[in-house]
């Protein structure tokens, strides 16, 4: 199944929510970064985390999230733009944990339990907004919902998954669902009966259901629409050379001569996709020149 984002609503106006498939960038993520298991099941959900986010807060611009907790994996960051295009790195790629006391990938031990998650919401406008709430366990799904719901002060039930094998990503994805005013009590316990029911998000795209499917089995009980047509969601990063040059322009002409000298050239990786750009001593040469 392709990466897709779709957008729906509850026609009694007490729901609304966003899902997405997110295993292609996910997997892209895996292997720019050469993660480990561990690191692929946090980066995977809080990639699709942003992916899923990016939309709700923001119509322009991006949301970027940066998971800072006690754990080995140092800080997880992720941005993401309404779009659909997302990217993201962890600090340590290599940290691998025993799988936890179910059997899934230890993405709480690993983040850490304790620390915080900030989110900067850019519109593309003005000053970014940004706030902080403590994780509430950092496995991602549980700290993204303790966030909307301490900055909306609305309910939500946020899921993110990452099924791995040896090969990779199987799948990966997710949803948020939103509480309007006019939800019940029942509501979210409806919800999470019909998750027990019918399986975790990754296992039913496992079984080959799209968004729409799995949107009807998530959301059993509800009468749900689709808002929008399914969009692309995408691994993108909007480094390049030519961003990189634009860096060493900056340099004074003394740095530049002591890089030509010391190391011959000028090397930088993005730290969000793990590009490596070169620039060669007589492109450093010519920058310097241009002082
Ligand atoms: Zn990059």
């Amino acid at each position: 199944m392709k990466d897709g984002l779709l957008k729906a609503m509850s026609s009694d106006g007490t729901i609304r929510a966003v899902i997405a498939t997110t295993t292609e960038l996910v997997e892209l993520a895996r292997r720019k970064h050469n993660l480990s298991f561990t690191a692929t099941a946090a980066l995977g959900r809080a990639l699709t985390a942003g992916a899923l986010l990016a939309p709700i807060l923001a119509r322009e611009g991006q949301v970027a999230l940066k998971f800072q907790g006690n754990g080995p994996l140092g800080k997880v960051v992720v941005d993401a733009s309404p779009r659909g295009t997302v990217r993201g790195y962890v600090e340590n790629p290599q940290v691998e944990l025993p799988l936890n006391s179910l059997g899934n990938f230890d993405v709480g031990g690993a983040i850490g339990h304790q620390g915080y998650l900030h989110v900067t919401i850019d519109h593309g406008f003005g000053m970014p907004q940004m706030s902080t709430v403590e994780l509430a366990s950092g496995e991602v799904g549980e700290d993204v919902n303790r966030y909307l719901v301490t900055s909306d002060q609305t309910g939500s039930l946020v899921v993110v998954g990452t099924h791995l094998s040896k090969n990779g990503v199987e799948a990966a994805g997710g949803l948020i669902v939103q509480l309007l005013p006019d939800h019940t009590e029942e509501t979210i316990c409806k919800i999470e009966n019909n998750i027990s029911t019918f399986g975790t998000f990754t296992f039913l795209m496992r079984r080959g259901m799209d968004l729409e499917n799995i949107l009807s089995r998530i959301l059993n009980g509800f009468d749900v629409t689709p808002l929008t047509e399914v969009k692309p969601v995408s691994f993108y990063c909007k480094c390049t050379k030519e961003r990189f040059v634009e860096a060493l322009k900056v340099l004074s002409r003394e740095d530049l001569m002591d890089m030509v000298e010391v190391e011959g050239r000028a090397e930088g990786r993005c730290q969000f996709c793990n590009e490596l750009y070169l620039v060669e001593k007589e492109g450093l040469l010519d920058i310097a020149r241009g002082k």
